[in-house]
């Protein structure tokens, strides 16, 4: 059953995403894909695969994604943040992450766990 996907990184964190979206083009392909608007505009270019933007993170995307999440409308959060820089839009992903563990959404914050969620999609 397609899932609604959303995917997030942060800058550093982007040829990361980019790579993992080109690996799993085919399974993504069956499902409905958003991100914040640097993300899905690169995914979106790299893979050809059709991405809706929202607005960048810093200026307030990350908070559209989470009032998704509020309302029921994402399933999956795919979220590469940068362990190693401070972001001047944390409090945002900090909450993001809240929300995601209210609505109990899967929210992926690394390669490793993004791989078991989506080969594991037809299961919830
Ligand atoms: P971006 O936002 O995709 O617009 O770069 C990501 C983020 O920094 O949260």
């Amino acid at each position: 059953m397609s899932k609604r996907i959303a995917l997030i990184a942060h800058d550093n964190m982007k040829p990361t995403i980019v790579q993992w979206c080109l690996d799993n083009k085919e399974i993504l392909s069956h499902h409905f894909l958003c991100g914040t608007g640097t993300t899905a505009s690169k995914i979106s270019s790299a893979t050809g695969l059709p991405v809706k933007a929202y607005l960048s993170g810093p200026l307030g995307g990350d908070q559209q994604i989470g009032s998704l999440v509020a309302v029921g409308e994402i399933d999956v959060i795919i979220f590469f943040s940068d362990p190693l820089t401070a972001m001047p839009h944390d409090p945002d992903v900090k909450a993001l992450l809240r929300i995601a563990q209210v609505y109990d959404v899967p929210m992926a914050s690394n390669k490793a766990t993004a791989d078991c969620i989506l080969h594991s999609l037809e299961e919830f």
